[in-house]
């Protein structure tokens, strides 16, 4: 047993919410609010329209948006599954969406045919879901009450961001390089040193069209050319220095097949999407910041050429959320799947939105926690143990309660059948939830034998410690009071059995009740009704506190699972898989698994102890 020893049984658990509670005022504003609001004031995007000839814009203009609304899009790569970094920016863009009466855009950003994967778009929609982010909503300004799906892939767009780039080519401003990837980056220059030009950069419109439809029709070989923005080699921002916009790739795409061998790069086909889809604001993390001036060259020039609506989208950076203790990176996170140090994608340790389910997250408190965390310019770390503390601050109130014992022994109450007759059960009862009277009682039976936890018997009584010793009077929680007379070890010491008295007219909820005074009052469950279950302590999947700079490996937690033979209370029979799952009493939040192997009852997870024991 690891941390999960229980705590001293006189004592409450102390389930009190932490500092902020769930219904805390609303978040403080933050900077992309007031950049919204400003933008609705003026009637930014509501004036949006297409200038020079629509060209080929024509069909995207047929599906227009309703210029007056906000926009905002969550687009991620379908090459991993989503974790909590992701999280956040959903929250973000979702409920910023929702606070302006926009809408809010699911959009795969599957320009990269090697490493993206069904499953993945698949895991990715229903973690948007889980989380309660609906991307179906009546706004179809030709066919009003119709359901427009907000889910859009960027591949669908692979035509247009031909078409895009042969204007650029047409217009002077991108060429084929075939200069050796060696011979760019040399070129490329650094931060004291400006580039230099290609010897392809001269290259006529004419030249560079028939060239670049070689590129596409398979005429070159994969990294032979690519094509290039023609911006300005010297300039400070290396981003600008004729950034790339197309490579040769032969592979299989997951949506167009075969269909192409050269493909987009990101950052010509981001912007791109987001002009497409009208994006009004166009969120992401600070990494992206030095890539925005080509964000707006680009569609500054687009939009010249009337491919696309002006004025257009607009990029935001704020800081990505980093956690202590939680790895966000998706290519990270495959790799403790692919090398087998994670039991999949949804191990209750990753924090993948698939693994913190399973580990008995709910969408309420990774919302609290994104809320809590903050929307700002500037990175930093956020606690792990904020992310503990909105979970008990949204499950406190709603979780069930049970009695559970995780490491048990046998208590015998040894004058049971003399009082209470051979073989009798009484039964008990307890609140579902004390904070919530209406959800009701929960019953059970207390008998001669009942399960107890092995750190609640002493020999000898520790200093402080109130709960079984020989002389000692406790209550058995919900049930009577008993008293210790001994206890029994094995030939090793090892504790096998502890004895007690019933003290007669002592149950809880009678007039005898308060007859007695004790200072402990200890978890059970009695063998006569009690499941078997198995019990997964889970830890930090990383001892380091900053994990991702060094070995990853070297930065597991080795101890990030302990798993116990356990007996719970029988209302676990009933409780359903997954959801807000219910708090063990003394010992914290826990779920029940969905896979649980044929011979056990049960089996549950440890979503979170009922504080931060490494706090103290
Ligand atoms: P990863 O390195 O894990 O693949 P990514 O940013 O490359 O992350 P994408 O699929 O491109 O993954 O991300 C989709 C969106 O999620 C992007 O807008 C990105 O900015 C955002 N995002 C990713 N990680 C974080 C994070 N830690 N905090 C906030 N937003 C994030
Ligand atoms: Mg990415």
């Amino acid at each position: 047993m690891t941390s999960s020893t229980p705590q001293h049984g006189g004592k409450k658990p102390s389930s009190a919410p932490s500092k902020a509670p769930v219904n805390a005022p609303p978040a403080p504003s933050n900077f992309l609010r007031h950049v919204i609001e400003n933008d609705l004031e003026n009637g930014t995007y509501a004036q949006r329209q297409w200038g020079g000839s629509p060209g080929d814009a024509a069909h995207h203009k047929a599906g227009m948006h309703d210029p007056a609304k906000v926009r905002m899009r969550f687009p991620p790569e379908p090459n991993g599954y989503l974790h909590l970094g992701h999280a956040k920016s959903i929250w973000l863009n979702f409920e910023l969406a929702k606070e302006y009466g926009g809408v809010c855009h699911l959009r795969f950003d599957d320009t990269n045919p090697e490493k993206e994967e069904q499953e993945y778009v698949d895991s990715i929609r229903d973690a948007v879901q889980w989380l309660g982010y609906e991307t179906y909503l009546a706004d179809r300004p030709s066919a009003p009450g119709t359901m427009q799906p907000h889910e859009y892939f960027a591949s669908n767009y692979f035509d247009f961001m031909y078409r895009a780039a042969e204007y650029l080519i047409e217009t002077g401003l991108a060429y084929v390089d075939e200069q050796t990837p060696e011979e760019m980056r040399a070129n490329r220059g650094d931060f004291g040193k400006p580039g230099i030009d290609s010897p392809f950069r001269a290259r006529t419109p004419a030249e560079n069209i028939a060239r670049f439809r070689e590129m596409r029709d398979g005429k070159l070989d994969d990294g032979a050319a690519i094509l290039r923005a023609k911006i300005d080699m010297a300039s400070p921002n290396i981003n600008m220095r004729d950034p790339a916009l197309y490579r040769i790739r032969r592979a299989t795409h997951h949506n167009t097949g075969d269909k192409w061998c050269i493909y987009p790069m990101y950052t010509f086909a981001h912007p791109i999407e987001d002009a497409l889809e009208q994006i009004t604001h166009s969120i992401c993390t600070l990494e992206f910041e030095d890539q925005r001036p080509f964000y707006d060259w680009l569609l500054d020039r687009l939009a010249e050429g009337g491919l696309i609506a002006s004025p257009h989208p607009r990029q935001y950076e704020f800081a990505r959320l980093n956690v202590t203790h939680v790895v966000t990176s998706k290519r990270k996170l495959r790799e403790l799947v692919e090398g087998g140090h994670v039991d999949g994608w949804d191990d209750p340790r990753m924090p993948t939105l698939a693994g913190l389910r399973r580990r008995g997250y709910t969408p309420d408190a990774l919302k609290l926690f994104c809320e809590r965390s903050g929307v700002t310019k500037s990175g930093g770390w956020i606690d792990y143990a904020s992310l503990e503390a909105a979970l008990r601050d949204t499950l406190d109130p709603i979780a069930p309660r049970a009695m559970a014992v995780l490491d048990p022994v046998k208590l015998v109450i040894t004058n049971w059948d003399a009082l209470m007759g051979e073989g009798f059960l009484d039964e008990c009862s307890a609140p579902i939830n004390p904070h919530d009277p209406e959800a009701g009682r929960r019953h059970f039976k207390l008998g001669r034998d009942v399960w107890i936890e092995r750190n609640d018997y002493e020999e000898v009584q520790p200093k402080g410690f109130f709960r079984l010793f020989p002389g000692n009077k406790v209550r058995l929680k919900y049930g009577h009071v008993i008293e210790c007379t001994g206890g029994t070890k094995d030939a090793n010491g090892k504790l096998v059995e502890v004895q007690a008295l019933l003290v007669p007219d002592t149950k809880s909820g009678t007039p005898g009740a308060d007859a007695i005074k004790v200072k402990g009052n200890i978890t059970w469950v009695a063998v006569a009704d009690a499941l078997q279950a198995e019990v997964r302590l889970y830890e930090r999947l990383f001892a380091a506190e900053k994990p991702g700079s060094g070995e990853l490996l070297d930065e597991l937690n080795k101890e990030s699972l302990v798993t116990c033979a356990a007996f719970v209370e029988p209302s676990l029979a009933g409780a359903a898989l997954g959801g807000a799952g219910f708090q063990f009493e003394r010992h914290g939040y826990f779920v029940k698994d969905r896979s649980k192997p044929q011979s056990l009852s049960v089996l549950v997870n440890r979503t979170a102890t009922l504080k931060d024991l490494r706090a103290k």
